[in-house]
Order: structure tokens, then C-alpha cells, then sequence
């Protein structure tokens, strides 16, 4: 995507809005795709846009052989990830929600595509790409607190464990010496 223009995600998925010729000549795109939105639901897609995390999003789905369709809050959904990393059935890169072959029913599932709308919102909060790293910090954090990548994770807290499909785990308890 090299273009901030925001046309050209609506018309990742041509045949559901279709671009129609004005009498003008100019090729008029559907709006269809802000119908329902919030103005902060905009404001996080222009912003994922610009910060290229939505880019960069596109371009593993493209890579990966995935088909778009659009998702509910201004996401966009790529189903069909089988690359081996990450593992998880689904996670989020700027917009687009990127779905494992075994995970396509979750496209339908509106509390895990709210979660995943969260972490959308994080990417915008942390101005893109510095998400990851800054992810993978929390994963570590609380993969050595609890054992698990997810229950003290500050991203999987704030996006919702339960709506996520996680289980928190307690803190590990210090060995204390006698
Ligand atoms: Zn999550």
C-alpha cells in the first residue's frame, strides 16, 4: 500500500463495493465501508494507515496468500495464515486481523474481533510498528511472571484476557530463604 489514500482499502474487497464510472470519468469509489463506524474507529484507521502498521499488514496477507474481506470497527479481515509464526489462531497488524485456516469462523465472532480492535487501538497509541517490540517486551514480562505470554501481558490485559480466549494465570510466588 503506498497510498494514503484510505480508497484504496475500501476497494480491497471489489466485489462487495464495487468502483463505478462518473459521467465525469472519474472513477468514484464506494463508501460503504465508514457506514457504522465511529469517528474514532476512523481516526485509528488513519492513523494505522499512516504509521504504516495497516501497510505493512496488507503486505504479510498479500505475502501469506491470504483473501481480504472487511471486518466490523474499520478492520480488515485476511483469512488463510499458515506462516509458523506467530502461533496464535489470530493477531492484529495495524487494521488487519489476520486469521489461521481453523480460526475462519472467528471473523464471525464479535467479542474476538472487538479484542483484536483493541490491539488495532494500540497500534495507533504506539505510533505503528513500535507495538511489536514493545508487545514482545510484555509477553516476556509476564511469560516470567506467570508462564504464560498472556496474563500479566499490559496489551492482553487492556484488550480484554477472557474476550482473547485467555486464562489468567496467577503471579509466581517468590522462593523465600529460611
Ligand atoms: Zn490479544
Amino acid at each position: 500500500m503506498d497510498s494514503a489514500d484510505t480508497s484504496d482499502i475500501v476497494g480491497a474487497d471489489a466485489s462487495c463495493c464495487p468502483s463505478t464510472d462518473t459521467p465525469s470519468g472519474r472513477r468514484r469509489t464506494c463508501r460503504t465501508y465508514d457506514v457504522g463506524m465511529t469517528a474514532g474507529e476512523r481516526l485509528r484507521r488513519y492513523l494505522n494507515l499512516i504509521n504504516l502498521s495497516t501497510p505493512v499488514g496488507l503486505a504479510v496477507a498479500k505475502a501469506a496468500g491470504c483473501s481480504l474481506q472487511r471486518g466490523p470497527r474499520g478492520l480488515l479481515v485476511a483469512q488463510g495464515y499458515t506462516w509458523p509464526v506467530p502461533k496464535a489462531s489470530a493477531f492484529t497488524l495495524g487494521n488487519v486481523v489476520l486469521l489461521r485456516p481453523t480460526a475462519a469462523h472467528l471473523a464471525a465472532n464479535s467479542v474476538l474481533m472487538g479484542h483484536e480492535a483493541r490491539h488495532s487501538t494500540q497500534y495507533a497509541c504506539c505510533l505503528g510498528l513500535p507495538f511489536l517490540p514493545l508487545y514482545g517486551a510484555a509477553a516476556l514480562w509476564s511469560l516470567l511472571r506467570t508462564g504464560d505470554l498472556a496474563s500479566r501481558n499490559i496489551f492482553e490485559r487492556w484488550a480484554g484476557l477472557g474476550e482473547g480466549g485467555y486464562l489468567e494465570r496467577p503471579v509466581r510466588r517468590r522462593r523465600t530463604k529460611n
